[in-house]
């Protein structure tokens, strides 16, 4: 009788503590996914293959303090140096700073990071992605606060990083995407804003 009791207590225990888990996780921790469409004309003009700017407020933050991001250079397209990847970059990553009136991402080198995962690395990197998409960005959150980001390029795209004078959209050539354009685009949803 007493061991029938105990063995129900325990149960009891074990089946509280499972329900629990899980619950508690739905509720807090949540991966985000934007993916970022190629225009169907597949050509450079003012309004195809440049991406939409117009935002509005997701639901997270940044952790606070420094983000670090770091670039996986084996990744990278072939036509373009890793210096110049790292300043296009960087650039759009100011870009989304000013807006925002202060320092808040740091460079922190080469990643490894072949494959979009929590580990608390945020990595920005190329990889293979399915006809159509030009980026993917995953956003991890727990509470609210941004614990791991990934920004991946579609490496079946040409890209191409030119300093945009006003005229040049996608970079000057037809046919590539910008880097910091659509960077600067995804980063935008880092910090938590959505698209429109
Ligand atoms: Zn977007």
């Amino acid at each position: 009788m007493f061991k029938i009791i105990k063995i129900s207590v325990y149960l009891l225990i074990i089946v509280f503590l499972y329900g629990l888990v899980p619950k508690a996780q739905a509720k807090n921790d949540s991966l985000f996914i934007f993916v970022e469409y190629a225009a169907k004309t597949g050509k450079c003009t003012q309004s195809s293959n440049d991406q939409v700017n117009i935002y509005t407020i997701g639901k997270w933050k940044l952790k606070s303090g420094m983000t670090d991001y770091k670039i996986t250079y084996s990744s990278k397209p072939k036509n373009l140096s890793g210096e110049n990847i790292r300043i296009a970059v960087e650039k759009s990553f100011q870009t989304i700073q000013g807006a925002n009136n202060g320092e808040l991402f740091r460079y922190a080198g080469e990643s490894k990071e072949l494959k979009p995962t929590k580990d608390g690395q945020n990595s920005i990197f190329w990889l293979p992605l399915r006809g159509g998409v030009v980026a993917t960005t995953y956003i991890w959150t727990e509470n609210s606060r941004v614990v791991d980001a990934d920004i991946i390029f579609n490496r079946r795209y040409v890209w191409s990083n030119t300093e945009y004078n006003g005229s040049n959209d996608c970079g000057g050539s037809a046919k590539t995407y910008d880097i910091r354009n659509i960077a600067t685009h995804e980063i935008g949803h880092w910090i938590g804003l959505v698209d429109n």
